[in-house]
C-alpha cells in the first residue's frame, strides 16, 4: 500500500489530505527532510510558493525534496506546488525564489492574474476518462493560477486552456510586438506528466471530484510495487 506525503508548510494541504481520505487512503504531513524518507510520493499543495519556498529553506527542505524527485518517486504540484517542481519560473515579483525542478518547464507564476481574476473552467482530460471510465472534462478552480508557457519533449500535455494569442506575445517577442495574429486563439499547459512528476496549475483538493487524486493514488501504488520487487529481485552481476 502507498504512503502518500503531502508537504504541509502552508496552503491547501488538508484539503489534499481530505480528497486522499475520500479514497480510503491515508496521507501524511510532511514537514521535516527526514519524513520524507517514510513516503512513497508527495503532493506538494497550492498555497503561495514565495512563502512556501521561505519555509522550505527554513526547514532546510530543499536537498531532500530534490533527492526525493530525482529518486524518481511521484510526486503531484498543484498550483504553487506546480511552480515548485519546474526548471524555470516567470512572472515574480520580487527576483525569484527557490524551485525544487524536475519538470522540464517554464511556468508563469500568475498568469491567469491575481485574487479577483480567479475562475473555475471545464478542461477536456482524456487521460482521466480513459482511468476512470468517467466523462473525460473536469472542473478546474484556479486561484491566482500559473500557466505553462513552454514545456520539453518528454513532457506530456494533460490538459491546456485557450487564451489570446495577444495575452502570449510579450512572453514569446522580447520587444512584446503585436503580430496580424494577435486576435487568434491560443493555447497554454495547465496540467502534465513528466515520468514521476504530474503537474496542475488548477486546485482539483478545491472539488468534491477525486479523479486526480485516484490518478496519483495509482502511480503511487506503481512506484510502491516497482521498489517493492526490485528489493526482492537480486541485482545483476
Ligand atoms: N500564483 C501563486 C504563487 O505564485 C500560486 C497560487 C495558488 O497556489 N493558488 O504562488
Amino acid at each position: 500500500m502507498a504512503v502518500v506525503g503531502v508537504l504541509a508548510l502552508q496552503g491547501s494541504f488538508n484539503e489534499h489530505i481530505a480528497a486522499l481520505r475520500r479514497l480510503g487512503v491515508k496521507g501524511v504531513e510532511i514537514r521535516k527532510p527526514e519524513q520524507l524518507r517514510t513516503v512513497t510520493s508527495l503532493i506538494i499543495p497550492g498555497g503561495e510558493s514565495t512563502t512556501m519556498a521561505k519555509l522550505a529553506e527554513y526547514h532546510n527542505l530543499f536537498p531532500a525534496l530534490r533527492e526525493f524527485v530525482k529518486l524518481g518517486k511521484p510526486v503531484w504540484g498543484t498550483c504553487a506546488g506546480l511552480i515548485f517542481l519546474a526548471n524555470k519560473a516567470i512572472g515574480q515579483k520580487t527576483g525569484g525564489q527557490d524551485l525544487v525542478g524536475g519538470l522540464d518547464c517554464t511556468v508563469h507564476r500568475n498568469f491567469f492574474g491575481s485574487q479577483i481574476q480567479s475562475f473555475e473552467a471545464e478542461l477536456s482530460v482524456p487521460q482521466l476518462a480513459s482511468q476512470e471510465g468517467g466523462p473525460e472534462t473536469f472542473r478546474g478552480v484556479f486561484i491566482r493560477a500559473p500557466a505553462i508557457l513552454e514545456a520539453g519533449p518528454e513532457v506530456q500535455v494533460l490538459a491546456d486552456y485557450p487564451v489570446s494569442s495577444d495575452r502570449l506575445l510579450s512572453f514569446d517577442s522580447p520587444t512584446g510586438d503585436k503580430t496580424e495574429n494577435a486576435e487568434e486563439e491560443s493555447k497554454v499547459i495547465v496540467a502534465v506528466r513528466q515520468g514521476n512528476i504530474l503537474g496542475t496549475a488548477f486546485h482539483p483538493e478545491l472539488t468534491a471530484d477525486t479523479r486526480w487524486h485516484s490518478y496519483f493514488v495509482k502511480m503511487s501504488t506503481e512506484a510502491g510495487e516497482e521498489a517493492t520487487l526490485s528489493s526482492l529481485v537480486p541485482a545483476q552481476v
